[in-house]
């Protein structure tokens, strides 16, 4: 479904981050804002990241969303990955009962581990206020989409972005939104245009909401240039879909 926009609304509104820090685990990771955004924050002594990038559990995030009066749509943990081996199962648990508790609030998790996921998959309760997706950065990654089909969450999504190269066979079949975008900053990789128009052809096919988030440091003709200028236009047109449930739940008309 199509989002004529109303609302400064991109991707997602807010980010909650009950655990900070990662480790690198693709390709996907070489550039990781997070990992630069955590560095930095611990060199001017944010307390948050007094442990710069190293994995670290936020008790006290937990209960942000409850403080969030109106339904907001939010991206978990923007600056680490929730099935990272590191963070204990209970803590998933909680992340997942906050989630459970809000369902007025939509949220958004996106892992590069969904063997942890599937493996926790049993035991998490899959509100259908939960869109639970997988990078797929390029051809080496692309089985990360077969793990997120095993789960039981409501919704799924792909988020192809960094896109760094073709993806031969796609099957985007029970995966419910598709989200593509290139790399920013000052070392990104460029995404060709052909790239992001194959998967487009699949979502076509298959009816599955598409958003084309942006183009990154490097624009459709190929140059490097401000992400700004770059925009987000796919030959010509704006592709900002999403899932039906969530633009009936967070969009007026
Ligand atoms: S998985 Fe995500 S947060 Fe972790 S290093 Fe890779 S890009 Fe960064």
């Amino acid at each position: 479904m199509i989002v004529k926009k109303k609302t400064k609304i991109e991707w997602s509104e807010e980010s909650w981050n009950p655990i900070t820090g990662c480790d690198k685990v693709s390709a996907g990771c070489k550039n990781c804002y997070a990992a630069r955004i955590s560095n930095n924050l611990h060199g001017y002594g944010v307390k948050k990241y007094r442990n710069g990038f190293k994995v670290t559990m936020h008790p006290d995030s937990l209960n942000e969303p409850y403080l969030w009066m109106f339904p907001k749509i939010i991206f978990v943990n923007s600056m680490s990955d929730l099935f990272h081996s590191d963070v204990p199962e209970d803590f998933i648990k909680k992340v997942f009962e906050v989630m459970n508790d809000t369902l007025y609030h939509t949220y958004i998790i996106l892992t590069k581990r969904p063997e942890r996921l599937l493996e926790l998959n049993e035991k998490l309760n899959w509100t259908f206020n939960i869109v639970m997706g997988v990078s797929v950065e390029n051809q080496d990654v692309v089985d990360r989409i077969d793990d997120l089909r095993k789960t039981d969450a409501i919704t799924k999504f792909i988020s192809f972005e960094p896109l760094l190269g073709p993806l031969t066979g796609l099957n985007v079949e029970g995966v419910d939104w598709v989200v593509v975008g290139g790399e920013s900053g000052p070392n990104a990789r460029p995404m060709k245009k052909n790239w992001a128009l194959e998967i487009l052809e699949h979502c076509t096919k298959l009816g599955t909401p598409y958003f084309f988030k942006q183009w990154g440091t490097w624009g459709s003709d190929g140059v490097k240039r401000n992400r700004w200028t770059n925009g987000n236009e796919l030959n010509g047109r704006v592709y900002n879909e999403y899932p039906k449930f969530i633009v009936e739940k967070h969009f007026n008309f």
